[in-house]
């Protein structure tokens, strides 16, 4: 738990979102500012800052996220989903607590 992080927020339920899996280890919930039809984030309960802050002590918490991301895509009906990392200032990181987006809905998703 870090004082001043909305993630950990959301985590303790200080801050509402709209949550919609948990269990002991994570938590899934709507992004605020979707950008796409279906856009949802992935979130360890532990704060890790970063991919780059993770060891091999979270290999297993890792695989259990990406494990995590089709099961929930299929539960909210996803066909087909992107999954994306933001790490880093310069890799476009905005809330500094470990998480997974994960988009879907359509064929908005730009080719890339
Ligand atoms: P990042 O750029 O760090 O990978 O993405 C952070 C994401 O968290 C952004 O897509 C942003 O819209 C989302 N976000 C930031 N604050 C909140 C919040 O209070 N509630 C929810 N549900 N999403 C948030
Ligand atoms: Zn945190």
């Amino acid at each position: 738990m870090s004082a001043d992080c909305i993630f950990c927020k959301i985590v303790t339920n200080d801050i509402p979102s709209n949550k919609f899996y948990e269990d002991d280890e994570v938590i899934a919930f709507h992004d605020i500012r979707p950008i796409a039809p279906v856009h949802f984030l992935i979130v360890p309960k532990v704060h890790v800052e970063s991919l780059a802050s993770c060891d091999a002590l979270h290999q297993v918490l890792l695989g259990k996220i990406m494990l995590l991301a089709p099961k929930l895509a299929a539960q909210l009906g996803l066909k087909g989903f992107r999954t994306m990392i933001n790490t880093g200032r310069e890799g476009g990181q905005e809330v500094f607590h470990l998480h997974i987006h994960v988009f879907g809905g359509g064929d908005t998703l730009p080719k890339v």
